[in-house]
């Protein structure tokens, strides 16, 4: 069984089809999506969990779970209304994660002291709360800057919480990857590894222990190599568990136990998977 450890399947690129999206899901062998629960800014925030809820249950439709948070160019929007939303959100049992957080420097948007602030107001909503965090973190192109102001804010205000998280969409080099292990993190994989000009991150990806991994989509966007371009889908996970197969030299079936195993491992959950 694999995970889709990230998609966006609240996305208005899913209206017509959802269904079909997450039953060719379940064909491909994909067993879980944790869907996020960012949507256009706070007063989406729940539609993740409501997807879970409309799908849970019905067969031939992978396992939901879902995440609230509030993204770095939404900042601005973290106010009390939507902070007092989301830690309603994660007070859900469907909601196992405060995601996607963090800090975007690549696009013009929220000021980097506001992305902070935001940034630290949910940290101390996802402790109270006890859930592992989501962590979107860009720099600026060539730069370091977001991944240096990330571990500063990390180190000061989750480190110490004993919760742990996902370097969602990993693009950093191998010091960032170093970086994130040492505070427990698991490193999640997307699409773009597949990519042709990949090989710096296919490098570190090769590094990274196989369980301290996860793989995603971050669907509706990032599709795979073969499918640039096109939308995304849970379904095309199966691509990067297979390229992040050949980097350790082990069997796309070893890549999605293990990828599966670390996700329960991370949010607490069983799958029945015996080992
Ligand atoms: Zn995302």
């Amino acid at each position: 069984m694999l995970i889709d450890s990230h998609a966006h399947l609240d996305s208005s690129r899913y209206t017509d089809d959802r269904e079909v999206v997450l039953r060719r899901a379940s064909e491909a062998g994909v067993g879980a999506v944790l869907a996020i629960g960012i949507g256009e800014g706070p007063s989406e925030m729940h539609q993740a969990l409501d997807i879970c809820r409309q799908f849970n249950g019905k067969p031939g439709i992978p396992q939901l779970y879902a995440s609230a948070g509030i993204y770095p160019h939404n900042a601005p929007e973290a106010e009390d209304g939507a902070l007092h939303k989301l830690d309603a959100l994660l007070s859900e049992p469907e909601v196992i994660a405060c995601g996607e957080i963090g800090l975007d420097y690549y696009h013009q948007g929220a000021a980097h002291p506001v992305q902070k602030e935001g940034l630290i107001a949910q940290l101390k909503i996802a402790a109270a709360r006890k859930r592992p965090i989501l962590i979107h973190c860009r720099p600026k192109e060539g730069a370091n800057d977001a991944w240096d102001d990330l571990f500063e804010v990390l180190d000061e205000h989750w480190a110490a919480t004993g919760l742990r998280g996902v370097m969602h969409c990993f693009g950093g080099g191998w010091e960032q990857a170093r970086r994130s292990l040492e505070l427990g993190f698991l490193i999640s994989f997307a699409g773009n590894l597949t990519y042709p000009k990949a090989q710096p991150l296919r490098d570190v990806a090769a590094k990274v222990p196989v369980d301290s991994v996860l793989v995603e989509t971050d669907a509706p966007w990032l599709a795979p190599a073969e499918l640039r371009g096109k939308r995304n889908e849970p379904a095309f996970v199966t691509q990067t568990a297979q390229t992040l197969a050949q980097l350790h030299h082990v069997s796309p079936d070893e890549v999605a136990a293990a990828t599966s195993k670390n996700f329960a491992r991370l949010f607490n959950l069983s799958f029945g998977m015996g080992n």
